[in-house]
């Protein structure tokens, strides 16, 4: 045959997710840690990955993995699930919750994966944006989860791009005022040191993702999980490609998380250099940085009237990639007309994304006034 039939017709226009995957010498674009593993656990990586049968498959529920976790979160077994990064879970409870006739509610900006998820399933997207200063128009979220028809809710906390925690009190009344799942994407939680994991005891429509790509310096691993209700846990089972967490992978995260400790001090410096950051960014002129409780900051590049300036933000962009610095553009945008995201990376590295920055942004100025 010279041709194929056409794909499923809600593929039609859809834009494949491009995270700008671009070798950079400081790569500070997908708020991946800087550090990586330590020497000894490194060694200890090494021994417990020689260990697996590669002949077998494996665990499918990942269960050391899981029981690992589920203690050190007071929780049992049946209220964790692994997937292959914090996105395929993501994907399943898209797939478990969303679908034709159902509705879930989008808070943009956000992390884009959400919608996308649920426009392939054909669920509807019901988008409450967010106010200038990003934070959550929490009444417009609660009047609308009251009309009875919402089937999931996608709460970031911290949101990325944007930074901030979401109000726990937000949250829980949220949880209370609906039996929509309400989904709370911790994946920066590890920097926010704030969790509403204690709420997983009243609500059983509450369900928390986390993953090992931020804080456990494990983005090349694929490895994230969920916190939540067996039940919820038992219909996201259904939906879950059996094998999709490999021995490797697991193998790699066992040891890992029982060696969590040894993270702190890197999640420490990496807290430590965001609030530096901060500070520095403060006196690059035409610059406005969020604050953030993750391991980012988003900056809105400013013109002289405090409009957002979207292409002096792009040209930034391809400046600093320029000089290896590869941050995310989202200068197109909606709602981010302007910004651009840099991921915390080691001091060096942000040091030398505020001197390029300043530099660029004083030659901009010196510029429009000849
Ligand atoms: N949620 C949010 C908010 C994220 O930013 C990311 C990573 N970009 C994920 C989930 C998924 O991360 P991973 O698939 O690497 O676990």
């Amino acid at each position: 045959m010279d041709r194929v039939r056409e794909s499923a017709p809600q593929l039609s226009g859809l834009v494949p997710y491009d995270p700008k995957y671009l070798p950079a010498r400081a790569m500070m674009s997908a708020n991946e840690s800087p550090l990586s593993l330590d020497h000894d656990l490194l060694h200890d990586i090494m021994r417990e990955v020689k260990r697996v049968p590669f002949n077998r498959y494996p665990d499918p529920l990942a269960n050391d993995l899981r029981d690992l976790i589920a203690e050190a979160n007071g929780l049992d077994r049946e209220q964790v699930l692994l997937g292959n990064g914090g996105d395929e879970l993501l994907f399943d409870i898209a797939l478990a919750w969303g679908g034709p006739h159902r509705t879930m509610i989008n808070l943009p900006p956000t992390f884009s994966v959400y919608a996308a998820n649920a426009r392939l399933v054909g669920t509807e997207v019901v988008d409450i944006p967010r106010a200038a200063d990003f934070s959550i128009d929490e009444q417009a979220v609660l009047d609308r989860v009251a009309r009875g028809d919402i089937d999931y809710v996608v709460v970031t906390t911290p949101n990325n791009p944007t930074g901030r925690l979401a109000r726990e009190e937000f949250i829980a009344q949220l949880l209370e005022s609906t039996d929509a799942l309400v989904v709370a994407d911790e994946a920066y939680f590890e920097f926010s040191r704030r969790t509403v994991r204690m709420h997983l005891e009243r609500h059983r429509n509450l369900v928390i993702l986390r993953t090992f790509s931020k804080a456990f310096c494990l983005a090349g691993v694929r490895i994230g999980y969920v916190l939540g209700d067996a039940q919820v846990i038992r219909e996201l089972v259904k939906v879950r490609q059996p094998y999709s967490v490999d021995a490797v992978s697991q193998a790699i995260a066992r040891v890992v998380y029982a060696n969590r400790a040894k993270f702190e001090p890197g999640i420490q410096m990496l807290i430590a250099e965001r609030e530096r950051m901060q500070v520095a960014l403060r006196v690059v002129p035409g610059v406005k940085a969020y604050p953030s409780d993750s391991n980012y900051i988003l900056v809105r590049l400013l013109n002289d009237d405090g409009s957002p300036a979207s292409e002096a933000a792009a040209e930034a962009w391809q400046v600093l990639y320029g000089k290896g610095i590869l941050v995310r553009d989202f200068s197109h945008s909606p709602m981010l007309e302007g910004c651009l995201r840099v991921s915390m990376g080691t001091p060096e590295q942000n040091d030398a994304f505020v001197r390029e920055l300043k530099t660029f942004m004083l030659t901009r100025q010196a510029r429009r006034r000849v």
